[in-house]
């Protein structure tokens, strides 16, 4: 299937609410431009590096938003442009995200990544530590930082009722910080990638994360 259809077959099975964010990482610019010229506008990389080295390359209506693990030394590099970071995984990185955001003369919209699967590997704040973390968020601290929403990663399993289970426990705590921080504004849920995104679409996701259902599976 071309990108063009597997695209459309994506965006058609999307909910009300719910946005697509195709995630690009290991795909070449033209194969980008392809999704882009059939409408797609809102495009996942997982490493700095390489999301740098394509925006240039894109139309400047290209929403960037960086799923993957981020170092505090190179948010400087996506700052001026990034339109949402998913991965904030602590309070120092976020702390940084201000400071860069101050640089370039803008807010940066940012997710908290929390750990909600069973695998060892994965990046977050555990749900029990993201209370008090966010707590501690005012426009004072990180006044160019805006912290809008969570992002989680399911395990890797066949078991739906596993994965349904993580995104639901990660819905719970979404709705539970949403109704407590007055302090900040709460819209978007991220979660669900090629296997799991209609089961995340389900328990609440507001932006679904498609690499392989889109363009074909990676080279690893
Ligand atoms: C690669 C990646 C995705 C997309 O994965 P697919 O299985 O190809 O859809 C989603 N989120 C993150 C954080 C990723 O690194």
């Amino acid at each position: 299937m071309g990108i063009k259809v597997s695209l459309e077959t994506v965006r058609a099975e999307l909910r009300p609410g719910c946005r697509l964010v195709a995630v690009t990482k290991t795909q070449p610019p033209s194969k980008i431009l392809e999704a882009y010229e059939a409408g797609q506008r809102l495009f996942g990389e997982n490493r700095v590096q390489e999301m740098r080295e394509k925006q240039p390359q894109l139309p400047d209506d290209v929403e960037w938003h960086l799923v993957g693990h981020l170092q505090s030394n190179k948010v400087k590099y996506i700052a001026p442009w990034v339109s949402l970071i998913h991965s904030v995984d602590n309070l120092s990185l976020l702390e940084e995200v201000s400071r860069q955001g101050a640089r370039a003369r803008r807010v940066i919209p940012c997710l908290h990544q929390v750990h909600i699967s069973r695998e060892e590997t994965k990046f977050g704040f555990l749900p029990g530590e993201l209370d008090g973390a966010v707590s501690n968020i005012t426009e004072s601290a990180f006044p160019h930082a805006a912290v809008i929403g969570l992002m989680g990663m399911a395990t890797l399993t066949d078991h739906q009722e596993i994965i349904r289970s993580e995104f639901r426990t990660l819905k719970e705590i979404f709705d539970r910080i949403g109704k407590r921080s007055s302090n900040l504004n709460m819209r978007e849920l991220s979660m669900g990638m090629s296997g799991d995104y209609k089961i995340a679409m389900e328990e609440g996701s507001t932006l679904v994360r498609v690499g392989s259902a889109i363009f074909g599976e990676r080279n690893k």
